[in-house]
């Protein structure tokens, strides 16, 4: 696809269900930039920044950041020179008001939210996918002890880091988490949907599949 405009694209889905393997594949594809709140959030944590601080207990307990906290860092990216040609936005909106001050963000510099595209994954399978998944800290390739294990145990094939389980990939954890993505961002498809740009897709089956599928839809983008 020509990209001949900035395209901003919302990727809304369940926690593990795979938002961010695609998301890096999409940017990849469309030459965008990948702005995973999660992963900038992650990385304000381990440098131990006030932001940082601030957000690891909510994070620790799988509650969501405040929307103002997240807002402030996002809008420090969006500004940069690499968002120009297109977002894909990875964990972010997550509450209906995030989607309402992103749409504000964008709107200054003359965007708009071009489509939703939603993962759709039940929990059950969620539940195990993300006990089973490691990440590496260094190089962020992502792995799963099952479905996709690493060529030696614990060790990143790609840059041989050590991998580790996050924090909040703990069962106790993970079913806050996912409690607060019905409560919460779960609203979202029925927002973007009645705007008329909300893709579903579902989330079941090989990583290319769904791939293939979420480029398509983004291939039937009105521009
Ligand atoms: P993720 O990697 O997207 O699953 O995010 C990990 C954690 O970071 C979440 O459980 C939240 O605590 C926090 N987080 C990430 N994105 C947001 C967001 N848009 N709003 C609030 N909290 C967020």
């Amino acid at each position: 696809m020509m990209v001949s405009r900035s395209v901003d694209v919302v990727l809304l889905g369940p926690p593990g269900g795979g938002k961010g393997t695609q998301a890096k594949r999409l940017t990849a594809a469309f030459d965008l930039l990948h702005l995973s709140t999660g992963d900038l959030l992650r990385e304000e944590v381990k440098r131990a920044t006030p932001l940082g601080i601030e957000a690891q207990g909510y994070m620790q307990r799988g509650e969501l950041v405040p929307d103002e906290l997240v807002g402030k860092m996002l809008m420090g990216r969006l500004h940069s020179q690499q968002a120009g040609s297109g977002c894909v936005f990875d964990g972010y909106p997550r509450t209906l008001a995030q989607a309402a001050l992103l749409d504000g963000l964008l709107a200054e510099l003359g965007r708009r939210v071009d489509v939703a595209l939603y993962i759709n994954v039940p929990d059950e399978e969620l539940l195990a996918r993300l006990t089973g998944r490691r990440s590496c800290p260094a190089c962020g390739a992502v792995f799963h002890v099952v479905h996709n294990p690493p060529r030696q145990e614990g060790i990143c094939d790609a840059c041989g880091g050590a991998l580790v389980q996050r924090a909040d990939d703990r069962e106790d954890v993970i079913r806050e988490r996912l409690r607060v993505y019905h409560e919460s961002t779960a609203p979202l498809l029925g927002f973007y949907r009645s705007r008329g740009n909300l893709a579903e897709v579902q989330g079941v089956g090989s990583p290319d599949a769904i791939f293939e599928e979420l480029r398509a839809a983004m291939g039937r983008l009105k521009r």
